[in-house]
């Protein structure tokens, strides 16, 4: 199996060929690959880790509840949705079943999955020519910074881009939108850090 993702191509382009991506197995029970979406030519990009149980049921990143926390902190930050380029760093969704229940498990995608998509990722980088990226939670950091990547020593520094050989000037690294979700009495502590997170971007 191989990413066969076309040379040059503008977003519809690649939209179209990653459609039909077998690169990895996570094609094979999943309902379709979600794509990124935004402006062609958005100055900031934001890569999440995966499609979740809403996402990939619509074909579309971040309409679930870890997309609503993103639009409100979003928001906050003073960045309009419709303004920034948002993108996941494994574009199907990787879940498990139980034997208890019908619901799908989100499950992380591992470092074959990250590897094997991340030609995608770079494809998108290249068509939408992004002054910043955000990179959000530690599969986005380690698909873009490497496997050595420590989220927990970088979060919410300016970080410099690896590949001098594209448009983009800096990045940042930040927690997941989900993450806040499921931090209980912390939630609060957590949004106001990504925020922050996501303001640095904005200023850039
Ligand atoms: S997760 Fe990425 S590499 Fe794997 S099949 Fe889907 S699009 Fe292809």
């Amino acid at each position: 199996m191989a990413t066969e993702v076309p040379a040059h191509a503008g977003l519809r382009e690649l939209a179209v060929a990653a459609a039909r991506c077998t690169a990895c197995e996570l094609y094979e029970r999943a309902t379709q690959t979600v794509f990124g979406a935004g402006p062609d030519k958005a100055r900031v990009m934001l890569v999440g880790e995966q499609p979740g149980d809403v996402e990939d049921r619509r074909g579309e990143p971040f309409v679930g509840p870890a997309g609503r926390m993103l639009d409100r902190a979003l928001d906050e930050a003073g960045l309009a949705r419709n303004e920034v380029y948002l993108t996941n760093a494994v574009k199907h969704f990787r879940w498990k079943s139980t034997a208890s229940s019908k619901r799908r498990l989100h499950q992380r995608p591992g470092a074959t999955h990250i590897a094997a998509c991340h030609p995608w990722l770079d494809a998108e980088i290249t068509a939408v020519r992004p002054r910043i990226v955000v990179a959000m939670g530690a599969v986005a950091a380690q698909s873009l910074f490497g496997p050595s990547f420590r989220l927990t020593q970088h979060r919410g520094e300016l970080l410099d881009w690896p590949d001098p050989h594209t448009t983009v000037e800096a990045a940042v690294a930040t927690i997941h939108p989900s993450a806040i979700l499921r931090a209980g009495e912390k939630r609060k502590e957590m949004q106001a850090g990504f925020v922050a997170d996501l303001r640095l971007a904005s200023r850039v």
